[in-house]
Parts: structure tokens; C-alpha cells; sequence
């Protein structure tokens, strides 16, 4: 799941404004041409993982505070130790926004928005978002548009993932959208398997899958109350009227996530996590000038 907008696209240019030097840097410093030798290997993901989390990290207001940290490390960790890359560098935060969103980068570096963690109401909600994008890199969704750009002889800044081609000159400067948009778009395909991926996680794992069903529909009613909180989560992670109900038959289909709905639903840490999240400092507010970026 990702995002982008009210705030969304206000968010990346905002915080993006002392990134916009560097930029142009990180887009133009991965040129990677040639058709040939398209695969990404695990370590060249982890590097360019770690590349984009830093840029993330600058272009964000990324949460790195104990109190927050402590409660989602414990929440993700029953979903990392079922899912099928055990062996990455798995790094999951918070990210101070109150858009309703959650997105995955290369190598294992996982984010979720304050406005996601306060609008779910339990833990297996939370776990369903989390498996999904546990789901995106395990099935190398973001890696595999790596490898595309590669194909096509393009740079392989975060500008190509964002925009799926490479950013003009002046959409560099606008690149501040990075923040936006780490948030490449999926396939709907791809969003099926990431869907599927967190019903295997959470059953797996224990937790009831629905937990992922009940957070589709909280983020449907998010949607008709407040959609720019929403617009970059459904920008990046389309979501159609028949979502919901593939992951219902998904979950019916296989007798393990049937009984898993018995399975854990709530959990002490969800709720600490979600106290430490709303007392964190009121996010950043959205920059005032961006029209035309
Ligand atoms: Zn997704």
C-alpha cells in the first residue's frame, strides 16, 4: 500500500525543499545501462535499498524514537519470521504523516504512516497492511522495477521508479515528490499477490487474515470522509471494487487462514504502538507554495 497526495504530493514537496539539490544526484547517479544482465542480485537490492531508504529518510519525517519503535518491531516481528526472505535486513518505521498510507522500497525497508496506525482499530488490521507489503518485496515487486528500467537503458534513480520512465529535467525538480512516490505504482496483478501474501503471513503467523479486509474497508470510509488522506494509497496500490472480495475468497478457499480467523485478532503492543504514535509531534504541516511542481 502507498500514497501520495493532499498532503501526499504536498508532503514530498515539502519535506522534499532542502532535498532538491541532492536530488538530481541520487537520480542521475545509477546509470545503468544496457538490456543485458537485467537480474538484481540480493546484494546490488540491498544496496540500492539502503540508497533510497536514506533519501527516504531525508525527504520524510521518518520516526526513529525507541518508544515507537519498540512496539512495531515486536508487531512485525511474527510476519517476518514466516515470510519466504527471512534472510533481509528487514527494517520497518513510522512515518510522522497523517496520510493513511504504507509503502515497501527494495531490500526489506518497509514504511507506515501515522494516519494508518491511528485510523486501525486492532492489531490483525495492522498485520494485514504489514504482510501485504512483506508480500511486495518478498515477491521482488519493487526490485523487478529495477530491473525494467534497466531493460529499457534507463537511469535508475528513484525518478524512474516513481514516474516508470526517466524524469525530464524539470521533473527532476519536481523529484522532490520522491517522498511522494517511493511509491512506485503496482499492477493490480501485483496487488493480488501482495494481497494473497499477507493472508499466507497472517495465517501463518496466527493472526486472523480478515484483519486485512477490515482495514481495506476502514480505508474505503477514510476515502469518502477525507480522500486526499488517502489519494497516495491508492494511488500506488489501486484498489478495486473486487478486492475485497478475492482476499474473502482467498481466505475461504484455504482451510489454514479459515482457522486462523480463531487466530489472534488484538494485541497489547498494537495499542502501545498506536499510544506512542499520537504522542509523537504534530506532523509536519503541508508547505504552502507547490502548484505547478
Ligand atoms: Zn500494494
Amino acid at each position: 500500500m502507498r500514497p501520495l497526495a493532499r498532503s501526499g504530493t504536498a508532503t514530498g514537496h515539502q519535506y522534499a525543499k532542502k532535498r532538491r539539490r541532492s536530488l538530481p544526484l541520487l537520480a542521475g547517479a545509477l546509470w545503468l545501462g544496457g538490456a543485458a544482465a537485467c537480474a538484481v542480485g540480493v546484494q546490488e537490492e540491498l544496496q540500492l535499498g539502503d540508497q533510497y531508504a536514506a533519501e527516504v529518510d531525508k525527504s520524510m519525517p521518518v520516526v526513529h524514537d525507541a518508544v515507537v519503535q519498540g512496539p512495531l518491531d515486536a508487531a512485525v516481528h511474527p510476519l517476518v519470521a514466516v515470510a519466504a526472505r527471512r534472510d533481509l535486513p528487514w527494517t520497518f518505521r513510522v512515518v510522522n504523516t497523517a496520510d493513511v498510507n504504507a509503502f515497501a522500497i527494495p531490500g526489506g525497508h518497509i514504511y507506515v504512516t501515522r494516519g494508518l496506525i491511528e485510523h486501525a482499530t486492532s492489531y490483525h488490521q495492522l498485520a494485514g497492511v504489514l504482510g501485504h507489503e512483506i508480500g511486495h518485496v518478498d515477491l521482488r515487486h519493487s526490485a523487478r522495477q529495477i530491473e525494467q528500467a534497466r531493460a529499457a537503458s534507463l537511469g535508475v534513480g528513484l525518478g524512474y521508479i516513481v514516474l516508470g520512465r526517466e524524469p525530464g529535467a524539470a521533473e527532476n525538480a519536481a523529484l522532490n515528490v520522491v517522498a511522494a512516490a517511493v511509491f512506485a505504482k503496482f499492477s493490480r496483478e501485483d496487488e493480488r499477490a501482495a494481497d494473497h501474501a499477507a493472508v499466507r503471513y497472517t495465517t501463518a503467523a496466527g493472526i486472523d487474515p480478515d484483519g486485512l479486509v477490515e482495514m481495506f474497508r476502514i480505508l474505503q470510509r477514510v476515502q469518502s470522509t477525507d480522500p486526499g488522506a488517502i489519494e497516495q494509497f491508492f494511488a500506488s496500490h489501486p484498489m478495486t471494487a473486487d478486492r475485497i472480495t478475492d482476499v474473502q475468497q482467498t481466505i475461504a478457499a484455504d482451510p489454514a487462514a479459515r482457522t486462523a480467523r480463531t487466530g489472534k485478532q488484538d494485541a497489547p503492543l498494537f495499542h502501545e504502538l498506536q499510544r506512542a504514535v499520537r504522542a509523537l509531534p504534530p506532523p509536519p504541516p503541508p508547505p504552502k507554495t507547490q502548484k505547478g511542481q
